[in-house]
């Protein structure tokens, strides 16, 4: 890459400056090792010889950075044929780089490999479902789930089945490229993008375009930490997009403001709700095809400026607890051709407020005559004859395409009106819903210990049985969110939920149990909220009536047009 080449103001096209080789200034790749035992990597010493990783000395670097110093691991592939070979689960060092692939070691919760995929925006289509389907079946454990980054994870994958997978994901168009380890996560979006007909930008080509970008920019593998990145059109439906690293939420600016009138850009910065913070606006204002550019600078910083020494410290946040938003974004812009408009957030017109639950039922399309019907997965849990189903139900009545949601569910859209109930009894056929229950349509839980090592409780199938619990005690009459998550990491981001709860092992008499601590008043966006702890470890038997008695109060006490987030 030529590093004395600036990404121009003028490209319109997203993608246009990267392809054609523009690139930004002041970056200077890590190169890593050289075949004579020496290293290049530190911006300041001109390729000479210098034992730093972005000037962290490589005695300093954390157990995982040293796994990243000593080889990349996208350079892992040959490693993972031979483990495949000897049908054996890698460790340590190779376990660490074949995640570049994203494939995990979940053992001993699953003495298997876990899949996870990278799907831009969570759309797909219908043939890409029927191959994840065979592999499900043929490699894995005979079932897939949709998880909170709108993305396919298939289990229980023996060793001597990973290369089979890894080659047909690609075989059928989709990629697991830098799904897991230090690297930038599948990008999401919003989900109805493009098919919206309140949203203000259609961010699909963007989600897209940063995907590309990403599978194609070798220096955006092997970051300090994980990262992630959401594009939100100002729609109906919440992509999440504020519990992200980098969030790119669409606005409109009226007359009278620096700028002149129209659509555009605000950037959040440093989402990490398993730290109980949400993404914030950094006070600029950038165009739509400015935004990869600023996306590439802003993820650039992070890698020569992130901590490399401690994995605790190292996600963007810490840089930017330590540094402040503005030298971050000072930092960012030095490496662009062009400067930022910084506006107040509240000079833009923000989006409107997020319909919960818009992932589900039949909703009418900006195109005329058209509409999407968002399917209920529990918990995201789909079988292969399932897959099978949607895929056929897209093709029929759709245009094959399939959208999966950060709430563990899909949409099927491009389904013309007169179709839509034979459409709705096929679904059913598959044994999926589509009403959008007010419990069950926002019940989201991570894998649990049923598949991860880090969970004290079987979240997804006590999530399925608090739901059931639920529907028969409660009559909830407003959509509430319910997030179970197995551990601090998060991933079904309790702290989001109205009502979230983390697992914990209870001592009941002499026995451990599988319990939960439970958290209240959490939301995103419009109603943007940490969830607080209000109770603790409480034995997953008692958490059903207790949760029940919890919304009954809520119904019973509320004021009127109070929310359960306000109450
Ligand atoms: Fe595993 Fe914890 Fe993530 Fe659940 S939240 S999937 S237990 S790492």
């Amino acid at each position: 890459m030529n590093n004395n080449q600036t990404f121009s103001l003028e490209q319109k096209e997203y993608l246009a400056g990267f392809f054609a080789g523009a690139g930004q200034r002041g970056f200077t790749p890590f190169l890593g090792k050289l075949s004579d035992g020496s290293y290049t990597g530190d911006a300041s010493s001109g390729g000479a010889a210098v034992e730093t990783v972005y000037g962290t000395p490589v005695e300093d670097l954390c157990k995982e950075e040293r796994f990243k110093f000593e080889k990349d691991g996208l350079d892992s592939y040959e490693d993972l044929c031979r483990y495949a070979a000897e049908d054996k689960l890698p460790e340590g060092a190779d376990m660490f780089r074949i995640k570049y692939y994203g494939l995990f070691n979940v053992s001993p919760a699953q003495e298997a490999f876990m899949l996870r995929c990278r799907i831009a925006g969570g759309i797909m289509q219908a043939h890409q479902m029927d191959g994840m389907a065979e592999m499900a079946e043929d490699w894995a454990g005979g079932y897939a789930h949709v998880t909170t980054r709108a993305n396919f994870q298939l289990r229980e994958i023996q060793p001597r089945n990973a290369v089979k997978v890894l080659d047909k994901l690609v075989d059928i168009g989709l990629t697991s490229r830098g799904a897991g380890a230090d690297n930038l996560r599948n990008i999401t979006a919003s989900a109805t993008a493009g098919i919206d007909p309140d949203e203000i930008f259609n961010v699909q080509p963007l989600a897209k375009a940063m995907h590309h970008l990403i599978l194609n920019t070798r220096e955006f593998y092997g970051l300090p930490r994980k990262f992630n990145i959401s594009f939100d059109g100002g729609g109906r439906m919440s992509a999440c997009a504020d519990t992200n690293d980098i969030a790119f939420y669409a606005v409109r600016v009226g007359e009278g403001q620096a700028v002149d009138p129209g659509v555009y850009f605000r950037v959040q910065l440093a989402g990490i709700t398993g730290h109980k913070q949400f993404a914030k606006d950094c006070g600029i204002l950038i165009k739509a095809e400015q935004c990869l550019a600023v996306a590439a600078a802003m993820i650039r910083v992070f890698i020569e400026n992130g901590d490399r020494t401690n994995r605790k410290k190292a996600r963007l946040k810490y840089l930017i607890d330590d540094w402040g938003d503005q030298k971050f974004v000072e930092e960012t812009e030095k490496k662009l051709d062009f400067n930022f408009v910084r506006m107040d957030l509240k000079d833009c017109d923000y989006k409107r407020p997020v319909r919960r639950h818009s992932h589900l039922g039949v909703h009418p399309q900006s195109q005329e005559g058209l509409n999407y019907i968002g399917v209920r997965i529990p918990v995201g849990k789909m079988l292969p004859e399932q897959m099978r189903g949607i895929a056929k139900v897209a093709r029929r009545y759709g245009t094959g395409e399939i959208r999966l949601t950060v709430w563990q569910n899909l949409l099927i859209p491009h389904v013309r009106s007169e179709d839509i109930d034979t459409a709705i009894e096929e679904i059913k056929q598959v044994g999926f819903d589509c009403d959008a229950d007010p419990i069950l349509g926002g019940l989201i839980a991570c894998t649990g210990n049923f598949g991860c090592k880090y969970a004290s409780a079987d979240t997804k199938s006590n999530a399925v049985e608090l739901g059931d619990y639920l529907k028969k005690e409660v009559e909830m009459d407003l959509p509430i969110n319910i997030h179970m998550t197995g551990c601090q990491h998060s991933c079904a981001q309790h702290y989001i939920g109205d009502i979230g709860m983390q697992s914990v092992k209870v001592k009941v008499g002499d026995e451990n149990v599988e319990g939960y601590s439970i958290v209240l008043g959490g939301g995103v966006e419009n109603e943007q909220a940490i969830a607080k702890e209000v109770f603790k470890s409480v034995p997953f038997t008692e958490v059903k009536p207790l949760v029940a008695t919890i919304m009954k109060r809520y119904l019973a006490e509320r004021k009127e047009g109070e929310t359960f987030v306000q109450f």
